[in-house]
């Protein structure tokens, strides 16, 4: 069996992946807050986890594997928009606005990462809404993890809080190697005068009458963030589990936070054995994200015609654990190497097997840049079919996802036949006709060179492919 070699935040070591049980994968991935669309930098973790997860199948089975991904669906933010619109005359209540925009929300989401050819969440192999645990329908679980960690002296109340008692878990700040004290240096802590310490954090908070909440011991009130992932794994992976991911920038305080509620509520247990941290996603050396402004979203990739294929290639082609750059020169590249690839395996049956140089390149902590060299080299040598069944651990040559090459290559041949047409009209010397079909074609934004050795064409800006459906129509070329 392939060894399975991960960078585990934890131990800052590349470690043996040794499962809790082989026949049962566990996975927990911090999934989205549901205000608005995903922007490019959400997307990284979703793909990396993706091979990780396809990479999991090849070796265990799919049958063995159940990976989690939440929705955060009880967040100020979404409260925010809900307000929005009662402010701009929505007759619904702000809890009715609320759940509208985080259903919204998660429909964009799966339409976002469909489109990038990302598994969605599954149960031992099976893709299911129970995989993707929404917040809102969690919250007796927070309720009662809240009462176990009160009860063994971990988190107490205050001015209907609760809150986590730092300075109880000796182990805080172990997963980001800092100390308490250094993490107060250097965090934005909330000083309120019910905290016993200034580092303790909110498990539980007072919700207002017109917003959503949840009658509890400590009055109406709603979850904090960092306990809905920690009642959300243990709902769903039980208590130990074997990898849990994210951004880096959630390992504190967010994952420092989950291992504090989750080690203390189930003492005996270990909670994620293995933590697995992307970089960011960065523009201008700068991480993309929605507080600086400097993002953009899956969607303004799609809706400008890159491809979802050639959006998860540029993100595979940078290893996990080191920041990338989007250029635009990249998805150029990777369109063409897409488009050489998609025409080297038409019509080819996959072989049995990836190639092993590929499936050891993924397994040592998921080097993707190695894998895609492997993936040229299959290429340069014309291997087609190891080409095809190697790509796609990588999620790539999915039939699924050609429909933009396919696309492209109707079009392309559409234009090949006008211009053929021409050139025969030429010889007949009907040009009439001739120049009939160069005004169509010119008309539907296409742009025709003739060299001495025959046409070339380039696609416009104002291309429309309906105008050259309907010349070749009228031409009787359909
Ligand atoms: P959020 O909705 O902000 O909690 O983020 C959802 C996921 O996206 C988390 O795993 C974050 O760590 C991750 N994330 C946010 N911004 C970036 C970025 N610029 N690059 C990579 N991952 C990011
Ligand atoms: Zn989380």
């Amino acid at each position: 069996m392939v060894q399975i070699r991960l960078t585990n935040t934890r131990t800052r070591r590349k470690e043996d992946f040794q499962p809790i049980d082989p026949t049962n994968l566990r996975l927990y991935l911090c999934g989205p807050t549901v205000y608005d669309r995903a922007h490019l930098g959400n997307a990284r973790p979703v793909l990396v986890f993706d091979v990780l997860v396809r990479l999991l199948h090849h070796v265990y089975g799919r049958e063995a594997v159940t990976y989690v991904r939440n929705f955060t669906d009880v967040d100020d933010k979404i409260n925010a928009e809900a307000q929005r619109r009662k402010a701009a005359g929505s007759p619904l209540s702000l809890e009715a606005l609320v759940a509208e925009r985080s259903e919204e929300t998660i429909a964009w989401y799966h339409a976002d990462m469909d489109a990038l050819g990302a598994m969605r969440p599954h149960i031992r192999g099976k893709v299911t809404p129970l995989a993707e645990p929404r917040a809102t329908a969690y919250i007796a679980q927070m309720i009662q993890m809240n009462l176990d960690l009160i009860a063994r002296g971990h988190a107490y109340e205050a001015e209907g809080h609760v809150l986590f008692d730092v300075r109880s878990f000796p182990d805080y700040g172990k997963l980001s190697g800092r100390s308490v004290d250094d993490m107060m240096a250097g965090a934005r802590v909330e000083v309120a005068p019910f905290k016993r310490d200034p580092m303790d954090f909110v498990l539980w908070k007072p919700s207002d009458d017109e917003l959503p909440g949840w009658d509890s011991p400590w009055g109406r009130g709603r979850p904090g963030w960092h306990i809905e992932c920690s009642a959300m794994s243990a709902a769903l992976l039980g208590p130990s589990f074997d990898i849990h991911g994210g951004g880096i920038d959630l390992q504190f305080p967010h994952h420092e936070n989950e291992i504090a509620q989750s080690c203390c509520a189930h003492p005996t247990e270990d909670f994620a054995r293995y933590w697995l941290h992307n970089e960011m996603l960065q523009v201008e050396g700068k991480k993309m994200s929605k507080s600086l402004g400097n993002f953009f979203t899956v969607r303004d990739l799609l809706d400008r015609g890159v491809p979802g294929e050639v959006i998860r290639f540029v993100m595979l082609s940078t290893h996990y654990r080191k920041p990338m750059d989007w250029t635009e020169a990249k998805a150029a590249e990777a369109e063409a190497v897409l488009r050489r690839w998609r025409g080297l395996v038409a019509g080819i049956e996959p072989a049995t097997s990836p190639a092993p140089a590929l499936v050891e390149a993924l397994a040592d902590d998921l080097n993707t840049a190695g894998a895609f060299a492997v993936l040229h080299e299959l290429a340069a040598r014309g291997d087609a079919a190891r080409l095809l069944v190697s790509a796609r651990m990588l999620g790539l040559l999915l039939p699924e996802m050609g429909r933009w090459a396919e696309a492209d290559n109707a079009v392309a041949a559409r234009i090949e036949a006008l211009l053929e047409a021409r050139a025969a009209a030429r010889k007949a010397r009907d040009f009439a006709r001739a120049d009939a079909i160069r005004d169509g074609i010119a008309a539907a934004g296409v742009e025709v060179k003739d060299t001495a050795t025959g046409s070339e064409w380039a696609l416009a800006a104002g291309f429309d492919a309906k105008a050259l459906d309907a010349l070749a129509r009228e031409l009787g070329l359909t």
